[in-house]
Protein backbone atom coordinates (compact mmCIF):
# COMPACT_ATOMS: atom_id res chain seq x y z
CA UNK A 1 0.00 0.00 0.00
CA UNK A 2 1.50 3.77 -0.39
CA UNK A 3 0.12 5.01 2.08
CA UNK A 4 -2.29 4.01 5.35
CA UNK A 5 -3.00 5.59 8.83
CA UNK A 6 -5.08 4.32 11.83
CA UNK A 7 -6.13 6.23 14.54
CA UNK A 8 -8.21 5.85 17.94
CA UNK A 9 -11.66 6.61 18.71
CA UNK A 10 -14.18 8.36 16.54
CA UNK A 11 -12.70 11.70 17.85
CA UNK A 12 -9.54 10.96 15.32
CA UNK A 13 -11.59 11.24 12.53
CA UNK A 14 -11.14 15.25 11.29
CA UNK A 15 -7.17 14.50 12.10
CA UNK A 16 -7.05 11.10 9.57
CA UNK A 17 -9.07 13.28 7.17
CA UNK A 18 -6.59 15.70 6.87
CA UNK A 19 -3.61 12.99 7.43
CA UNK A 20 -5.10 11.32 4.54
CA UNK A 21 -4.74 14.58 1.88
CA UNK A 22 -1.40 15.00 3.40
CA UNK A 23 -0.56 11.45 2.31
CA UNK A 24 -2.02 10.95 -0.46
CA UNK A 25 -0.59 13.97 -2.16
CA UNK A 26 2.87 12.63 -0.96
CA UNK A 27 3.32 14.27 2.19
CA UNK A 28 5.24 13.05 4.92
CA UNK A 29 4.11 10.68 7.90
CA UNK A 30 5.70 12.92 10.58
CA UNK A 31 3.71 16.52 8.96
CA UNK A 32 0.30 14.29 8.49
CA UNK A 33 0.72 13.16 12.55
CA UNK A 34 1.53 16.68 13.57
CA UNK A 35 -1.43 18.19 11.93
CA UNK A 36 -3.59 15.67 12.59
CA UNK A 37 -3.24 15.71 16.77
CA UNK A 38 -2.97 18.98 16.90
CA UNK A 39 -6.27 19.13 15.40
CA UNK A 40 -7.48 16.98 17.39
CA UNK A 41 -6.08 18.90 20.92
CA UNK A 42 -7.67 22.02 19.14
CA UNK A 43 -11.13 20.99 19.01
CA UNK A 44 -12.69 21.71 22.61
CA UNK A 45 -15.57 19.08 21.92
CA UNK A 46 -13.34 16.57 22.26
CA UNK A 47 -13.80 15.82 26.47
CA UNK A 48 -10.32 14.23 26.41
CA UNK A 49 -8.01 15.50 24.21
CA UNK A 50 -5.81 18.85 24.33
CA UNK A 51 -8.16 22.10 25.32
CA UNK A 52 -11.09 21.37 27.52
CA UNK A 53 -10.69 17.99 28.11
CA UNK A 54 -10.10 16.04 31.51
CA UNK A 55 -9.49 17.59 34.86
CA UNK A 56 -7.31 15.57 37.19
CA UNK A 57 -8.53 15.53 40.87
CA UNK A 58 -7.53 18.86 41.62
CA UNK A 59 -9.43 20.54 38.91
CA UNK A 60 -6.00 21.06 36.54
CA UNK A 61 -5.41 19.69 33.56
CA UNK A 62 -1.95 17.60 32.69
CA UNK A 63 -1.15 16.18 29.34
CA UNK A 64 1.00 13.00 28.64
CA UNK A 65 2.21 12.87 24.73
CA UNK A 66 4.48 11.16 22.69
CA UNK A 67 5.89 10.92 18.66
CA UNK A 68 8.07 7.87 17.37
CA UNK A 69 9.82 7.88 14.13
CA UNK A 70 9.43 4.17 13.00
CA UNK A 71 12.88 5.04 10.70
CA UNK A 72 15.66 5.24 13.67
CA UNK A 73 13.99 4.72 16.13
CA UNK A 74 13.94 8.11 17.49
CA UNK A 75 11.42 9.62 20.06
CA UNK A 76 10.27 12.15 22.20
CA UNK A 77 7.99 12.33 24.97
CA UNK A 78 6.27 14.69 27.91
CA UNK A 79 4.40 13.97 30.64
CA UNK A 80 2.29 15.83 33.46
CA UNK A 81 2.98 19.53 31.51
CA UNK A 82 0.09 22.11 31.43
CA UNK A 83 -0.98 24.70 29.64
CA UNK A 84 0.64 23.59 26.65
CA UNK A 85 -1.73 24.35 23.34
CA UNK A 86 -0.27 21.15 21.38
CA UNK A 87 1.02 18.85 23.37
CA UNK A 88 2.35 16.54 20.37
CA UNK A 89 4.56 19.42 18.98
CA UNK A 90 6.31 19.63 22.03
CA UNK A 91 7.08 15.61 21.97
CA UNK A 92 7.52 15.99 18.10
CA UNK A 93 10.30 18.64 18.49
CA UNK A 94 12.24 16.11 21.46
CA UNK A 95 12.32 13.09 19.10
CA UNK A 96 15.03 15.16 17.35
CA UNK A 97 17.61 14.52 20.23
CA UNK A 98 19.39 11.55 21.30
CA UNK A 99 19.49 12.33 24.77
CA UNK A 100 16.71 14.44 26.91
CA UNK A 101 14.01 13.09 24.91
CA UNK A 102 11.70 12.23 27.49
CA UNK A 103 10.77 15.39 29.85
CA UNK A 104 8.35 15.99 32.92
CA UNK A 105 6.13 18.48 33.54
CA UNK A 106 8.24 21.93 34.75
CA UNK A 107 11.36 20.79 32.60
CA UNK A 108 8.77 20.41 29.61
CA UNK A 109 7.07 23.19 30.09
CA UNK A 110 10.58 25.02 30.29
CA UNK A 111 11.83 23.53 27.03
CA UNK A 112 8.69 24.33 25.27
CA UNK A 113 9.07 27.95 26.59
CA UNK A 114 12.53 28.38 25.58
CA UNK A 115 11.49 26.86 21.77
CA UNK A 116 8.62 29.04 22.09
CA UNK A 117 5.96 26.92 21.36
CA UNK A 118 2.51 28.35 22.02
CA UNK A 119 1.24 28.64 26.05
CA UNK A 120 -2.66 28.62 26.71
CA UNK A 121 -5.08 28.51 29.23
CA UNK A 122 -6.57 24.97 28.22
CA UNK A 123 -9.27 24.35 30.77
CA UNK A 124 -12.87 25.38 29.39
CA UNK A 125 -16.19 25.89 31.16
CA UNK A 126 -17.52 22.75 29.91
CA UNK A 127 -14.37 20.84 31.61
CA UNK A 128 -14.62 22.88 34.83
CA UNK A 129 -18.11 21.81 35.30
CA UNK A 130 -17.51 18.31 34.41
CA UNK A 131 -15.15 17.95 37.11
CA UNK A 132 -17.45 19.92 39.69
CA UNK A 133 -20.27 17.35 38.84
CA UNK A 134 -18.09 14.11 39.14
CA UNK A 135 -16.01 15.72 42.22
CA UNK A 136 -19.40 15.97 44.26
CA UNK A 137 -19.86 12.30 43.34
CA UNK A 138 -18.14 9.19 45.63
CA UNK A 139 -15.57 8.00 43.43
CA UNK A 140 -13.09 5.29 44.05
CA UNK A 141 -9.48 7.28 43.62
CA UNK A 142 -7.75 3.10 43.39
CA UNK A 143 -9.91 1.94 40.81
CA UNK A 144 -10.48 5.02 38.29
CA UNK A 145 -11.72 3.67 34.77
CA UNK A 146 -10.56 5.08 31.42
CA UNK A 147 -13.62 7.81 30.71
CA UNK A 148 -16.27 6.61 28.73
CA UNK A 149 -15.93 9.35 26.38
CA UNK A 150 -12.63 7.72 26.05
CA UNK A 151 -9.31 9.27 26.86
CA UNK A 152 -6.98 9.06 24.35
CA UNK A 153 -5.60 9.94 20.65
CA UNK A 154 -3.23 7.45 19.07
CA UNK A 155 -2.51 7.74 15.26
CA UNK A 156 -0.28 5.66 12.86
CA UNK A 157 0.81 5.96 9.66
CA UNK A 158 3.09 4.88 6.83
CA UNK A 159 4.09 7.24 3.69
CA UNK A 160 4.58 7.16 0.44
CA UNK A 161 8.37 6.88 1.22
CA UNK A 162 7.97 3.85 3.44
CA UNK A 163 8.54 6.04 6.49
CA UNK A 164 6.29 5.14 9.99
CA UNK A 165 6.19 6.87 12.55
CA UNK A 166 3.34 6.86 15.95
CA UNK A 167 1.72 9.50 18.05
CA UNK A 168 -0.01 9.83 20.90
CA UNK A 169 -2.04 12.82 23.32
CA UNK A 170 -3.94 12.59 26.29
CA UNK A 171 -5.18 14.12 29.32
CA UNK A 172 -5.29 11.09 30.94
CA UNK A 173 -7.47 8.93 33.28
CA UNK A 174 -9.95 11.80 34.54
CA UNK A 175 -9.91 12.92 38.08
CA UNK A 176 -5.91 10.84 38.47
CA UNK A 177 -3.99 12.26 41.11
CA UNK A 178 -1.75 15.46 40.48
CA UNK A 179 1.55 14.08 38.83
CA UNK A 180 -0.07 10.76 37.87
CA UNK A 181 1.28 9.27 34.33
CA UNK A 182 -0.09 6.60 32.72
CA UNK A 183 1.04 4.40 29.95
CA UNK A 184 0.07 6.98 27.09
CA UNK A 185 3.90 8.78 26.70
CA UNK A 186 5.87 5.07 27.85
CA UNK A 187 7.81 4.32 24.95
CA UNK A 188 6.80 0.48 24.51
CA UNK A 189 3.84 0.81 26.83
CA UNK A 190 1.29 3.23 25.07
CA UNK A 191 3.32 3.44 21.70
CA UNK A 192 5.93 1.57 19.16
CA UNK A 193 7.10 2.32 16.34
CA UNK A 194 9.82 0.11 13.75
CA UNK A 195 9.54 0.98 9.96
CA UNK A 196 10.96 -2.23 9.39
CA UNK A 197 7.95 -3.76 10.96
CA UNK A 198 5.43 -1.85 11.97
CA UNK A 199 3.71 0.51 14.81
CA UNK A 200 1.23 -0.59 17.43
CA UNK A 201 -0.50 2.33 20.09
CA UNK A 202 -2.76 1.35 23.08
CA UNK A 203 -5.49 3.54 25.20
CA UNK A 204 -7.27 2.60 28.43
CA UNK A 205 -6.16 2.42 31.68
CA UNK A 206 -2.80 3.07 31.36
CA UNK A 207 -1.09 1.25 34.34
CA UNK A 208 -2.80 -1.76 33.38
CA UNK A 209 -1.55 -1.22 29.50
CA UNK A 210 1.84 -0.79 31.15
CA UNK A 211 1.83 -4.36 33.41
CA UNK A 212 1.70 -5.70 29.98
CA UNK A 213 3.93 -3.34 27.81
CA UNK A 214 0.90 -4.19 25.35
CA UNK A 215 2.45 -1.87 22.04
CA UNK A 216 5.98 -3.66 21.99
CA UNK A 217 4.51 -6.92 22.93
CA UNK A 218 2.47 -6.48 19.35
CA UNK A 219 5.59 -5.22 18.06
CA UNK A 220 7.29 -8.10 18.82
CA UNK A 221 5.02 -10.98 17.88
CA UNK A 222 5.01 -9.21 14.31
CA UNK A 223 8.86 -9.42 14.66
CA UNK A 224 8.20 -13.35 14.44
CA UNK A 225 5.99 -12.95 11.62
CA UNK A 226 2.84 -13.37 13.16
CA UNK A 227 0.12 -11.81 11.32
CA UNK A 228 -0.93 -7.92 12.66
CA UNK A 229 -4.47 -9.02 13.76
CA UNK A 230 -4.02 -12.02 15.83
CA UNK A 231 -0.69 -10.29 17.29
CA UNK A 232 -3.23 -7.36 18.22
CA UNK A 233 -5.64 -9.93 19.39
CA UNK A 234 -3.45 -12.43 21.50
CA UNK A 235 -1.44 -9.73 23.55
CA UNK A 236 -4.99 -8.32 24.73
CA UNK A 237 -6.84 -11.70 25.72
CA UNK A 238 -2.82 -13.24 26.84
CA UNK A 239 -2.42 -9.82 29.23
CA UNK A 240 -6.06 -9.68 30.74
CA UNK A 241 -6.33 -13.40 31.05
CA UNK A 242 -2.83 -12.81 33.27
CA UNK A 243 -5.37 -10.29 35.12
CA UNK A 244 -7.97 -12.53 35.95
CA UNK A 245 -5.38 -14.77 37.47
CA UNK A 246 -4.65 -12.22 40.15
CA UNK A 247 -6.23 -10.04 42.41
CA UNK A 248 -7.05 -7.17 39.83
CA UNK A 249 -10.08 -7.45 37.72
CA UNK A 250 -8.34 -5.72 34.29
CA UNK A 251 -9.29 -2.28 33.40
CA UNK A 252 -10.50 -1.62 29.69
CA UNK A 253 -7.59 -1.73 27.32
CA UNK A 254 -7.41 -1.16 23.08
CA UNK A 255 -4.99 -1.22 20.65
CA UNK A 256 -4.51 -0.12 16.96
CA UNK A 257 -1.13 -1.30 14.86
CA UNK A 258 -0.44 -0.77 11.26
CA UNK A 259 1.89 -3.02 9.74
CA UNK A 260 4.83 -1.94 7.19
CA UNK A 261 2.87 -3.08 4.02
CA UNK A 262 -0.26 -0.16 5.50
CA UNK A 263 -2.82 -3.25 6.78
CA UNK A 264 -4.15 -2.77 10.19
CA UNK A 265 -4.76 -4.52 13.32
CA UNK A 266 -6.98 -4.01 16.23
CA UNK A 267 -8.74 -5.33 19.53
CA UNK A 268 -9.88 -4.67 22.82
CA UNK A 269 -11.24 -6.24 26.32
CA UNK A 270 -14.40 -3.83 25.76
CA UNK A 271 -17.60 -4.67 24.19
CA UNK A 272 -16.64 -2.49 21.30
CA UNK A 273 -14.03 -0.27 20.24
CA UNK A 274 -14.36 2.19 17.46
CA UNK A 275 -11.31 3.62 15.19
CA UNK A 276 -10.76 5.59 11.90
CA UNK A 277 -8.70 4.41 8.79
CA UNK A 278 -7.49 5.29 5.82
CA UNK A 279 -5.26 4.43 3.09
CA UNK A 280 -4.72 4.10 -0.72
CA UNK A 281 -7.48 2.23 -1.85
CA UNK A 282 -10.55 3.61 0.97
CA UNK A 283 -11.02 7.18 2.20
CA UNK A 284 -11.69 8.10 5.74
CA UNK A 285 -14.30 5.51 7.45
CA UNK A 286 -15.02 5.01 10.99
CA UNK A 287 -14.58 0.79 11.87
CA UNK A 288 -16.25 -0.42 14.89
CA UNK A 289 -13.84 -3.81 16.64
CA UNK A 290 -16.53 -5.69 18.36
CA UNK A 291 -14.93 -8.39 21.06
CA UNK A 292 -17.08 -11.35 20.44
CA UNK A 293 -15.21 -13.50 23.16
CA UNK A 294 -11.83 -12.27 22.69
CA UNK A 295 -12.14 -12.77 18.57
CA UNK A 296 -12.60 -9.48 16.80
CA UNK A 297 -15.52 -8.47 14.44
CA UNK A 298 -14.89 -5.81 12.59
CA UNK A 299 -17.51 -3.71 10.76
CA UNK A 300 -18.02 0.17 9.31
CA UNK A 301 -20.09 2.73 11.62
CA UNK A 302 -22.82 3.43 9.78
CA UNK A 303 -25.11 6.62 9.66
CA UNK A 304 -27.12 5.02 12.96
CA UNK A 305 -24.41 4.21 14.94
CA UNK A 306 -23.02 7.32 14.08
CA UNK A 307 -25.96 9.18 15.08
CA UNK A 308 -26.37 7.29 18.44
CA UNK A 309 -22.81 7.84 19.60
CA UNK A 310 -22.54 10.29 22.46
CA UNK A 311 -18.76 10.08 23.26
CA UNK A 312 -15.70 12.01 22.45
N1 LIG B 1 -4.13 5.52 28.62
C1 LIG B 1 -4.55 6.78 29.18
C2 LIG B 1 -4.00 6.91 30.58
O1 LIG B 1 -4.03 5.96 31.33
C3 LIG B 1 -6.01 6.96 29.20
C4 LIG B 1 -6.81 6.36 28.06
O2 LIG B 1 -6.29 6.12 26.98
O3 LIG B 1 -8.02 6.11 28.23
O4 LIG B 1 -3.62 7.99 30.95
Amino acid sequence: MKYSMIGTWKMAFDGIKLGENILKNNGNIKDAIDKAISLTEDNPSFNSVGFGSLPNIEGELEFDAAFMDGNDLSFGAICSVKNIKNPIKVAIALSKFKRNCYLSSIGAEKFAHINKFEFKNMLNDDCINRWKHEIKNNFDLDNLEAYDGHDTVCMIGLDSNKNMAVGVSTSGLFLKKAGRVGDSSVIGSGFYCDSLVGGAAATGVGEDIMKGCLSISIINRMKLKQDIQSSCEDAIKEHTERFNLSKYKAGSMSVIALDKNGNFGVATNRDEFPFVVTNEFSQTKILICKNNNSKMEIFEADEKWISNYKYD
